[in-house]
């Protein structure tokens, strides 16, 4: 006999929902692979991007902190936690001249962007101001701080990531609702079977580990 088919409803249910979070993180991993990593890596030297893996290995490894990462890999963190918010500006690219700036220098920072495509472009701050881009890399426009905001106002560059992140949450939504009536399901099986009439089974989330779906 199988075994899975031994253990009470409760456990079924769990090791469902758990499977079911697995399969939506594997998604959702994969998701973002194809909206971030894969078109960003596709403007990258490989070296550099060797050298960002590498540290964020580390990092993963519990080796290394973030404040011991060089600019260029604190700034694809950056980004990469600002496309999972959906706050990400301007095109997703780190051409080699870029990437060098923040692998040379451990202060520059994406404080400047570009006038007409929004492109953040690294500068140093500090006692005096070092430029490195006073043209956009990616289309030649003028770069300064806020250069994009002040020239059209509201970024609507943000509508493409918006609506991706949109799209997640429906999906997300969809997702959530079906466990809910999952565990509904289980819940008025309990209720209908005179044997059964324990509340709702709200340590059903903790035995599966279910503590939401990090965005
Ligand atoms: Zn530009």
């Amino acid at each position: 006999m199988d075994a899975a088919l031994q253990l009470p409803r409760r456990q079924l249910v769990a090791l469902r929902l758990r499977l079911r979070k697995l399969k939506e993180e594997r998604e959702q991993a994969e998701r973002h692979w194809e909206r971030f990593w894969r078109p960003l890596f596709s403007t990258m030297a490989q070296e550099h991007i060797v050298h960002v893996c590498e540290e964020i290995g580390a990092l993963d490894d519990g080796e290394r902190d973030y404040f011991s990462f060089s600019a260029l890999t604190r700034h694809v963190l950056g980004m990469d936690g600002a496309a999972r918010w959906s706050t990400l500006q301007g095109p997703l690219a780190l051409p080699p001249e870029v990437a060098q700036v923040y692998l040379d220098d451990r202060d520059a920072w994406a404080a400047h962007d570009c006038e007409d495509c929004g492109y953040p472009v690294p500068v140093r701050t500090g006692k005096s101001l070092q430029r490195y881009f006073e043209r956009c890399p990616l289309c030649g426009g003028r770069t300064g701080y806020s250069a994009y905001y002040l020239k059209h106002g509201q970024p609507e560059r943000q509508g493409q990531e918006v609506a991706a992140d949109a799209e997640e949450d429906a999906l997300l939504a969809a997702l959530l609702a079906s466990v809910g009536q999952e565990v509904a399901g289980s819940v008025e099986d309990r209720e209908s079977s005179p044997t059964a009439a324990e509340p709702v089974p709200s340590d059903v989330f903790a035995a599966s580990g279910w503590a939401g779906v990090s965005v």
